[in-house]
């Protein structure tokens, strides 16, 4: 008995930050405990993966504590082994630092996992407003947390909880929509990424969410920032009491009912100067909305991370930036590539007293907190027992049925639709048979691109499945002579943040001209005219209008473009309705329901409905 009693047990050599019997308070406090600070800014401390991959003993020198795939930032080949090879490989860097802290790995899984080909990829935010279907969003999102983590990344960068006051924002389709209530409903997505409650964020199937961006991204007006097409970068100028029922409603449930994670506070800024102030202040820069109203009045008890070196946006030398985002109440700092500077320059300001060890202990335990919940410390490698479930046919059709309700019939003249299978059809446009166009920015790469980026089931293969002799024109070349129904698929080409395409869509609400050439010369052959709008927002369609038997807005579908098929010819009625109002012209922006001298081409909310 006296030998046993000399031998210490595993139990109590086992540090209690080890020890999963723990309370997660009980851990954090015991790991907080043995930290340094330099240890503890390297918690707070994200980089992107590029920046270490080809030297990763960086991640165990400079303690990281999370890495990141931007947009595009895919392993080769782009498959999910390869990618749960990479990030396990990134871990056991990690996990080789003095108190064994796993990483956080963070990914842009906006509408699926879309960084990944093969995943299923569902329509954007847009089209899941008009869905108004909050089960099926909490779904989707159960989907993609499946998908992205038997992949290796734990925390997604989504919902994004943006308001869309402005179309020509080019944010504008990662948006539920332009009313607050609206995006409110639909913040079931975070249920689905980190399940419902306590207690889930450790199983295979869920991630940590990222309500983003913190607030008024979708609201700045427009010419506020350096170039138009940079809108979210711009300044939300309202009043105090507007953008607390706008823009910051959202955040109050996804707090207090959702429990997100994760919060990114936005590039733009904020000028109350309708209450006479008049000072533009950046969000990341914000203490009065990050620290006072979200953290204390709403009780926000997760992480705020910055966005993409967003802290490089704030007025002074780089030292002032980083002691301004920090004391202003950013916990986690996105600086891509620039990790090992943004360490020193905030150790200094620790060491000199300008940070307060509090206010450092306060984002660790957070961060901690976060990544005793993910269960990280017990399972710091990838789980991939879900890996065989990717872009499966279940998940697809999930997706597809998300498509085919989020279609918004806004004319339909002489019951145009839906249509006869036995009907002779003939499709042009350039949106129809473009698996890169139907997804839109977010696709593989930050910006998407055209063409045959993803495996997908394209528009024009949706209508094949039930018409099988459906003839196709890109540009509407071919004789039309001869057939029933004429479908032009017009829209826009993928951007993202409203940077690519400039001069195109990346900005502008306009049909390309090649997009009316189709329209007149389609609707002028064929006796019954039929268009499809494949787009992350409205597009100006005054002066068609008249020439068309049936409109539809078929947003950015994803990967699952053939259910636009279902509805049209009848197999689904058409119950999707209007997520933003519809202007007449671009001059008319921003418009939203409740202005005053509201007139809009489609009001907010309208959607006709077809029985099936
Ligand atoms: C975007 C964020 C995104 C981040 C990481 C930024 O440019 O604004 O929405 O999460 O990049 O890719």
């Amino acid at each position: 008995a006296g030998a046993l009693a000399v031998v210490p047990s595993a139990a109590t050599t086992t540090a209690p930050y080890l020890n999963s019997h723990q309370p997660v308070e009980r851990r954090v406090n015991d790991l907080l405990a043995r930290m340094t600070p330099a240890e503890k800014i390297g918690q707070m401390t994200q980089a992107e993966r590029n920046a270490v991959d080809g030297d990763q003993a960086k991640i165990t020198e400079l303690g990281l504590g999370s890495l990141l795939s931007g947009g595009g930032s895919t392993p080769t080949p782009n498959t999910p082994a390869a990618w749960a090879d990479m990030i396990d490989g990134y871990q056991a860097r990690a996990l080789a630092t003095r108190l064994r802290i796993p990483l956080l790995y963070g990914v842009d899984s906006v509408h699926g996992h879309g960084n990944l080909v093969g995943a299923t990829v569902f329509p954007h935010n847009i089209a899941l407003g008009a869905t108004r279907d909050p089960e099926l969003v909490r779904e989707a999102a159960h989907i993609t947390a499946t998908e992205t983590r038997a992949t290796g990344p734990q925390w997604v960068f989504a919902p994004c909880l943006c308001v869309a006051r402005d179309d020509r924002w080019g944010r504008t389709y990662e948006s539920f929509g332009e009313d607050p209530d609206l995006v409110t409903s639909l913040e079931t997505a975070i249920d689905g990424f980190q399940g419902r409650g306590a207690g889930q964020l450790d199983r295979p199937d869920r991630v940590l969410a990222t309500a983003k961006h913190f607030a008024g991204d979708g609201d700045t007006t427009y010419g506020s920032s350096a170039g138009d097409y940079k809108l979210d970068q711009g300044v939300t100028i309202t009043s105090r009491e507007r953008f607390r029922r706008i823009d910051l409603a959202p955040y109050v449930a996804a707090v207090r009912e959702h429990r997100v994670g994760s919060i990114m506070p936005s590039y733009s800024s904020v000028d109350w100067t309708e209450d006479g102030v008049g000072n533009p202040v950046k969000m990341s820069a914000h203490h009065e909305l990050l620290t006072e109203v979200l953290k204390q009045k709403i009780g926000f008890d997760g992480f705020l991370i910055s966005d993409w070196d967003a802290i490089n946006q704030l007025p002074g030398d780089y030292p002032t930036q980083v002691r301004t985002a920090v004391n202003a109440g950013l916990d986690m700092f996105m600086v891509p590539y620039s990790a090992g500077k943004f360490e020193q320059a905030l150790l200094a300001e620790v060491t000199s007293g300008q940070v307060s060890t509090a206010r450092i202990d306060d984002a660790v335990r957070r961060i901690l907190r976060a990544k005793f919940e993910l269960g990280l410390f017990e399972h710091p490698f990838t789980d991939r027992r879900y890996a065989g479930t990717i872009g499966s046919p279940e998940h697809r059709a999930v997706a597809r049925e998300a498509v085919a309700k989020s279609q918004v019939l806004l004319k339909n003249d002489h019951r145009a639709l839906p249509l006869d299978r036995s009907q002779r059809i003939y499709v042009a446009g350039a949106n129809a048979d473009n698996p890169g166009n139907q997804a839109g920015g977010w696709t593989v790469s930050w910006q998407g691109a055209s063409g045959d980026t993803i495996p997908a089931t394209t528009v024009l293969e949706g209508i094949r499945q039930y018409a099988p002799d459906t003839a196709y024109s890109l540009d509407a070349s071919a004789p039309t002579a001869g057939y029933q129904v004429g479908i032009v698929v017009v829209g826009e080409t993928p951007y993202a943040e409203g940077v690519g395409d400039v001069g195109n869509h990346g900005h502008t609400l306009a049909l390309s001209a090649a997009d009316q050439a189709n329209i007149d010369k389609v609707c002028s052959a064929i006796a019954t005219c039929v268009v499809l709008d494949v787009a992350g927002r409205p597009q100006i369609v005054t002066d068609q209008l008249p020439k068309l038997d049936a409109l539809v807005m078929s947003w950015l579908p994803g990967s699952e473009g053939g259910g636009v098929a279902d509805v049209l010819f009848g197999e689904r009625g058409f119950t999707g309705k209007l997520p933003v109002s519809w202007p007449r012209s671009e001059a008319q922006e921003p418009i939203n329901v409740g202005d005053r001298d509201y007139d809009p081409l489609f009001r907010y909310g309208f959607g006709l409905t077809t029985r099936h």
